[in-house]
């Protein structure tokens, strides 16, 4: 139980004693940061006038349906807004990253701003000195969850409206592959079903974060017919994209996510890894089953980190060196772990 009596106490007195409140979350945003982002800000503003949502950047297209996405200040587009919120903020809620370089060029804000800062978060390690009060729960499967269980601990569930409904869920379904990995919970089903209960209706939102573009469908169909590697006697496969094979099929913003999940979904595959040529940098997703830490290689050789079976990481050079240093460390990783590959 991470909403002790105590830290609702807490909690409680920062908000009261807070005029302006500034809601952050991660770079790159996913379902989750953005839904908890909304699910805490619906619930906010009922008992607060001044609550703002200002993040890294844009979400892809797939989540701009959601009720109040458009309260969300982007700092790559507005910075002077973005800069003169952090400014003014006495309480900033950090939601979904467990450190401050999870917010790109937001960091200098956040490290400059005299606001009480409050982490709610589920990944592991998190950094702790950075805010005055921390919920973090890597064992719950998405911030979201946590937005609701913080609502539960606070007795206000009753006030959980349309929005907020929708919010929590999308953040849950989005990181749990639509309620699919082993972070689900009996209390994850509770909750879905409590929303559901007040009237959600889920299969409008799953249409709404799966329907696909044929851009996006032909780039999907193209790096897993033509850029699928499958490392069988390791047990692992890989996908690369560069700029110009994104740029071909004109790909958007979030037209990868879920890439390396068909890679990871493959028989006798246990873990999967796809390298994006973005901004200049390759970006790199890493995700497995059963207990193998995709998390270490991505700490340990490529800047980077997250949960155990999906993490991240970038590398600064050519996407061929980039595949050439994984395929090299590769066969140390698997024998480091041998137990989880058997
Ligand atoms: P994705 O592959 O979807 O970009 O990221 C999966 C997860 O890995 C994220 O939820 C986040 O926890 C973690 N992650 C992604 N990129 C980074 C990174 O650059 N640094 C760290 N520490 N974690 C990352
Ligand atoms: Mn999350």
């Amino acid at each position: 139980m991470i909403f002790t009596t105590e830290k609702i106490e807490q909690f409680n007195a920062l908000l009261a004693n807070a005029k302006k409140v500034v809601i952050t979350a991660h770079k790159s945003p996913d379902g989750d940061s953005i839904g908890s982002s909304l699910a805490l800000y619906h619930y906010l503003t009922k008992e607060h006038d001044n609550v703002t949502i200002c993040h890294p950047d844009v979400a892809p297209n797939f989540l701009h349906w959601m009720i109040g996405f458009d309260k969300v200040v982007p700092h790559q587009e507005n910075e002077s807004e973005v800069v003169q919120h952090m400014g003014e903020a006495d309480l900033i809620f950090c939601l979904d990253y467990n450190s401050p370089g999870r917010i790109g060029r937001m960091d200098d804000l956040l490290a400059k701003s005299d606001a009480k800062k409050i982490m709610i978060d589920h990944h592991r390690d998190p950094a702790a000195n950075f805010v005055d009060l921390m919920f973090s729960d890597p064992q719950t499967c998405s911030t979201a969850q946590l937005i609701y269980e913080l609502m539960e601990a606070r007795n206000d569930l009753d006030k959980i409206d349309n929005e907020t409904s929708e919010a929590i869920y999308t953040g849950i379904t989005t990181d749990t592959g639509s309620f699919r990995f082993s972070s689900v919970t009996p209390k994850t089903h509770e909750i879905a079903a409590h929303l559901i209960n007040k009237g959600l209706n889920h299969s409008t939102i799953h249409e709404n974060l799966f329907t696909n573009t044929e851009n996006r469908i032909k780039l999907t169909s193209f790096a897993l017919l033509e850029k699928l590697v499958v490392v069988r006697e390791l047990q692992a496969a890989y996908i690369s994209l560069t700029q110009a094979e994104q740029t071909r099929f004109d790909a958007q913003k979030g037209d990868t996510e879920g890439l390396v999940n068909q890679a990871l979904s493959l028989e006798g595959v246990k873990m999967a890894v796809f390298f994006k040529e973005s901004d200049g940098i390759i970006k790199i997703s890493f995700r497995s089953i059963a207990a193998i830490p995709v998390n270490d290689m991505a700490r340990n050789h490529f800047q980077g980190g997250g949960h155990r079976n999906a993490s991240g990481g970038k590398f600064v050079g050519k996407i061929e060196d980039a595949i050439s240093k994984f395929v090299t460390i590769l066969p140390n990783f698997v024998e480091e772990n041998k137990s989880h590959f058997e």
